[in-house]
């Protein structure tokens, strides 16, 4: 999923997960985890986090590799806020050379007034990382996840300043990947204003996923 902070990339990979019964994995998420843990590597990389700066390649290369180890990845993923710089695709390329490349990019389009209406009102659940919006999705117990009923809570590089930077690091450094990926044809463009439903009924319907029917399938597979 490629696009600037607030366009939706992890909400819809989100949905993708649950539809396509592949897991997400979110470079942001690793790298806050990594951060909680107060590893050296996660306290490093949250120097330059709370800039709204890009965490070193090196960090975020080692932290995705490990993870599309992982045995749940086997089937495929969906990368989410990776790869964000030309040379994180080049090293994502060089990863996947034997077990098979990206078969599409999900590129989210969101004019910049909306992200900053967006990321203002973000919060995020501390124990399980779903999203909410205090305008536009709120949770039903203030302060508190629907899910799992943990506290919700706004991320330190939300601030408007912050997210200033964040928007001229995508511009400069993620930007370009569009370009990239159109032409080895496979960026697929998609409209990110509208409520997420219709987001995601987008972006299947682009990748020819009837979405209510696989989840139908999905859950008569089940045990
Ligand atoms: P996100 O959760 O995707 O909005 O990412 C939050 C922050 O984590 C970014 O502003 C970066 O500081 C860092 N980050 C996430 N993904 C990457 C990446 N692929 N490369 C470098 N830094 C990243």
């Amino acid at each position: 999923m490629l696009g600037p902070p607030g366009a939706g990339k992890g909400t819809q990979a989100r949905v993708l997960q649950d539809r396509l019964g592949v897991p997400q994995i979110a470079s942001g998420d690793l790298l806050r985890a990594a951060a909680r843990d107060r590893s050296t590597l996660g306290l490093n990389a949250k120097r330059y986090m709370d800039r709204g700066s890009l965490v070193p390649d090196e960090v975020v290369l080692k932290l995705i590799a490990a993870r599309l180890h992982e045995s749940d990845a086997a089937a495929g993923f969906i990368l989410d806020g990776f790869p964000r710089t030309r040379e994180q695709a080049e090293a994502l390329a060089t990863m996947l050379k034997d077990s098979g490349a990206l078969d599409r990019v999900i590129a989210l389009n969101v004019p910049d007034e909306e992200i900053i209406k967006r990321i203002s009102g973000r919060r995020t659940c501390r124990n399980c990382g779903e999203m909410y919006h205090l305008v536009f999705d709120p949770p039903r117990n203030q302060d508190h996840c629907n899910e799992c009923n943990s506290e919700l809570y706004q991320r330190d590089d939300d601030s408007e300043d912050t997210l200033r930077m964040r928007l001229q690091v995508y511009v400069a450094e993620t930007r370009p990947l569009l370009e990239y990926y159109q032409r080895q044809g496979i960026l697929t463009q998609v409209d990110g204003i509208g409520r997420p439903e219709e987001v995601a009924g987008r972006i299947l319907k682009q990748l020819g996923v009837d979405g209510a029917k696989l989840a139908a399938a999905k859950k008569g597979a089940q045990p």
